[in-house]
């Protein structure tokens, strides 16, 4: 048995985006961003036992989905958290032109119009970093769940 809470939260974590080069791309650290999303959690379902994490996470995040479900397997094991599946929405890189207004999904961290070829862009989806929701079990404990026989 298990409910689904929904749970828009912002991670505040430093992000790098709008004056990087793809040379310059920031890598972040997928154990630190589990670190930030499981800390943000567990301080929100007071010792319910939780079954699903969903993300959405934009493109210049540079999350690597393999290093993340190993960081989240490493930082979850011994906690409510243990278990759970972390399930990620990737959003898309697009940039809007304010030459001729139109719509570019980008696959480098480079700010261009895929159109006209103008710089003058403004960045519209891929810098987000955000949990969804997240599922709980309804069964309240005093503290972390014992491993499984
Ligand atoms: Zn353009």
């Amino acid at each position: 048995m298990s409910a689904s809470y929904p749970l828009v939260v912002r991670c505040d974590l430093p992000v790098n985006v709008g004056t990087v080069d793809a040379t310059k791309a920031v890598h972040v650290h997928e154990l630190a961003l589990c670190e930030a999303i499981a800390r943000t959690v567990l301080d929100r379902v007071e010792h319910r036992r939780v079954t699903r994490v969903a993300l959405r996470i934009g493109h210049f995040r540079q999350v690597v989905p393999d290093a993340l479900t190993f960081s989240w397997e490493l930082l979850t094991t011994d906690t409510d958290l243990e278990g759970s599946e972390l399930e990620v929405e990737h959003v898309p890189a697009t940039v809007e032109c304010s030459e001729c207004g139109a719509f570019t999904t980008l696959q480098l961290p480079v700010l261009v119009c895929g159109t006209c070829g103008s710089h003058t862009v403004t960045l519209r989806t891929g810098n987000e970093f955000l949990i969804v929701s997240c599922d709980v079990a309804e069964e309240v404990r005093d503290g972390p769940v014992p491993p499984p026989q």
